[in-house]
């Protein structure tokens, strides 16, 4: 694919949708960059689907206004705007084939009929379609329906490029291997992308940077090993990802940093290390805190083993690789837990 589009810059300045009283988007400002992926992540109900709705142009905004490339779309119907989209249902045309999906959009701005098909046949190749060209949506199956609506999204290579939870339909092993189809093509076609999804992992694969959502509201933005690092509130560390937050523990937590103040201090289950208590202490032992608890649970799930673990009253949650010539720990066993005090948060 020749590189002729230009990625547009997203600005969305106080914007607002009301449904009567309930503010769907409050107050939201953020501007994406030309060529960015940015992911809109949050529970059910923050927001999401309003705020790319508002951006798609088929919800207009109670206040604020949504500047694309520059100009204000305020004004601007859907069709009128030049933008690819993918939904999670596929929403390609059933009675028409696999070629005639990919051509409507071009038929629609014009291109000739000798271009359309040179075209078509160049994304469908790109999208591994080569041979299913004549085939309608109905004789595909959902990851190959979903390649062509996302072939058909960028086909005529728009600036901006919305996707909405477009991997929630497949099941895992093919929404991983999506994953990596859609990094590929932003990465091709450069194209500045917006994607809403509640998958996390979705989220921390594919995206520039991340806005966590709630209630209408921005609550954090960040890049995604910023964001899963060094989450700014409660709410986001245990969004994304698990979170062991001690509320009012019973032991001294240290920590090479001040505590702030309204803060609690937090640290990821794949932070702490599990040992037998008599089991040398590791090179760096002066840098860790070091506590003793007993085993509640082991949890097994293939590569990873979780365990529970009282402390002094407090429940920890312990996540570790399996790795072969490791010490299991069962139910009643007294273990030795220690983590870097410098991976220790404060969350507000
Ligand atoms: P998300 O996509 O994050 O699940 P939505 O943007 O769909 O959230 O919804 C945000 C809030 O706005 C919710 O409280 C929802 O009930 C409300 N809402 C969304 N669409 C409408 C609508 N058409 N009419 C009334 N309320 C709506
Ligand atoms: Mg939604």
């Amino acid at each position: 694919m020749e590189r002729s589009l230009i990625p547009a810059q997203i600005e969305f300045r106080s914007l607002t949708k009301m449904y009567g009283p309930v503010a769907a988007v409050k107050d939201l400002s953020l501007t994406i960059s030309r060529g960015e992926f940015l992911t809109i992540l949050g529970p059910s109900g923050s927001g999401k689907t309003t705020t790319l709705m508002l951006l798609a142009g088929f919800v207009a905004p109670t206040q604020g206004d949504i500047m694309i490339a520059g100009r204000s779309v305020g004004a601007v119907p859907s069709y009128r705007r030049d933008q690819g989209i993918v939904f999670q249902s596929y929403a390609l045309f059933p009675h028409l084939t696999v070629r005639r999906n990919l051509e409507f959009p071009l038929e629609m701005r014009g291109v000739k009929a000798d271009e359309r098909a040179t075209r078509v046949d160049r994304i469908l190749e790109r999208v591994h379609l080569a041979d299913l060209g004549g085939r309608m949506p109905s004789q595909l199956s959902g990851g190959q329906q979903q390649r062509v609506a996302l072939a058909r999204a960028l086909i005529a290579e728009p600036p901006i490029l919305l996707l909405d939870e477009p991997l929630g339909a497949l099941d895992r092993n093919l929404r991983e291997q999506m994953q990596g189809e859609i990094k590929n093509l932003h990465r091709e076609f450069g194209i500045t992308t917006v994607c809403v999804t509640h998958d996390q992992d979705e989220a921390l694969t594919l995206s520039d940077r991340i806005v966590v959502m709630r209630a209408g509201r921005i609550e954090q933005i960040d890049a995604p090993e910023a964001l899963y690092d060094r989450p700014a509130t409660r709410f986001v560390a245990k969004f994304l990802g698990e979170a062991n937050i001690f509320e009012s523990p019973r032991f001294k937590l240290e920590s090479d940093a001040a505590q702030p103040p309204g803060s609690v201090a937090m640290i990821r289950p794949e932070r702490i290390c599990v040992a037998a208590p008599e089991a040398p202490r590791p090179p760096d032992a002066h840098q860790r805190q070091c506590v003793m608890g007993t085993v509640d649970e082991m949890i097994y799930s293939g590569p990873l083993r979780k365990y529970r673990v009282r402390v002094a009253g407090s429940a920890l949650v312990v996540r570790e690789h399996v790795a072969s010539g490791q010490q299991i720990f069962q139910r009643d066993d007294q273990v030795r837990l220690e983590w870097l005090r410098s991976d220790l948060r404060f969350v507000a």
